[in-house]
C-alpha cells in the first residue's frame, strides 16, 4: 500500500499547479486485487473504489457494499446495465447513446456520469471523438437519469510526458466549452484523467478525479 507516497506526490503536484488537494479525489482502482486487498485499501483510508468488470464489481459490492462510493471505469455493455446501475455511484465510461438511454430507463435515481472521450484517437480506445461530445450532450437533455458530472479519458501509455499532457489539456479545453454552455442537465465541472503513470502531469492539468490501480494498491 503506497498511499502515503501518492499522497505526497499529489500534494506536490497541487502546489506546482496551485491547487488545493482537497479539489482531488483518489479513486483506488481495485480491478486486480482480491477483496482482502481491497479492504485493506478501505482501512487505509480509500473511499473510492473503482472497477472495470461487472461480473468482479458485484462480487465486491456483496461483500463491501455502501461502505464504499463505487466508481464504474469500464466499458458497460447496454445488456448489464439493470444488473449495475442502482448499486454504481458514478459511471465513468458513458460513450453512447443506446447506453444512455438503457440507463435512463433502468436507474431508478438519476446516475452522475463521466463522458469517455478518446482524445488520443487510439484505435484501442473506447470513448468519443471529442467533436462528437457536444452534441451527444444535447441528445441527452430529455434523459432526466443522466446527470453529466464531467469528462473522462484515457492517455495513451507511451514515454512522451508531453504527448500526454496534451492530450489532458484537450480535455480541460473540451469540458471548459461544455461548462459555458450551461446545460442543466450537464453542469461537467469535473475531470477523470490520471493513472498510476501519468496522475501527477494530469492533477497539474486540472483532474479532479484521478484513477489509480497498479501503484495504490499493486497488480
Ligand atoms: C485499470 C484502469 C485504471 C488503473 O490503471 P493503473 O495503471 O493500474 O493505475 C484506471 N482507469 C481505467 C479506465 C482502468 O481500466
Amino acid at each position: 500500500m503506497n498511499l502515503a507516497e501518492i499522497k505526497e506526490n499529489i500534494n506536490e503536484a497541487c502546489k506546482r499547479s496551485n491547487r488545493n488537494q482537497e479539489e482531488v479525489t483518489i479513486i483506488g482502482v481495485t480491478k486486480y486485487v482480491t477483496i482482502e486487498r481491497t479492504v485493506e485499501a478501505m482501512n487505509a483510508g480509500i473511499k473510492n473504489l473503482g472497477e472495470n468488470r461487472n461480473e468482479e464489481f458485484l462480487k465486491k459490492y456483496n461483500e463491501i457494499g455502501t461502505k464504499a462510493k463505487w466508481h464504474f471505469i469500464g466499458s458497460l455493455q447496454t445488456r448489464k446495465v439493470k444488473d449495475v446501475i442502482d448499486k454504481i455511484d458514478v459511471l465513468h465510461s458513458l460513450d453512447r447513446l443506446s447506453l444512455a438511454k438503457e440507463i435512463n430507463k433502468r436507474a431508478s435515481k438519476p446516475v452522475e456520469c463521466f463522458i469517455q472521450v478518446n482524445v488520443s484517437g487510439e484505435e484501442s480506445k473506447h470513448g468519443l471523438t471529442p467533436e462528437a461530445v457536444i452534441p451527444f450532450i444535447e441528445d441527452l437533455t430529455t434523459y432526466e437519469n443522466i446527470h453529466i458530472t464531467g469528462l473522462m479519458t484515457m492517455a495513451p501509455h507511451i514515454e512522451d510526458l508531453d504527448k500526454i499532457r496534451s492530450v489532458f489539456r484537450l480535455l480541460v479545453e473540451l469540458r471548459d466549452r461544455v461548462q459555458s454552455k450551461h446545460y442543466h442537465h450537464a453542469p461537467c465541472s469535473n475531470l477523470s484523467m490520471g493513472m498510476s503513470n501519468d496522475y501527477e502531469i494530469a492533477i497539474e492539468e486540472g483532474a479532479t478525479h484521478i484513477r489509480i490501480g497498479s501503484k495504490l494498491v499493486g497488480s
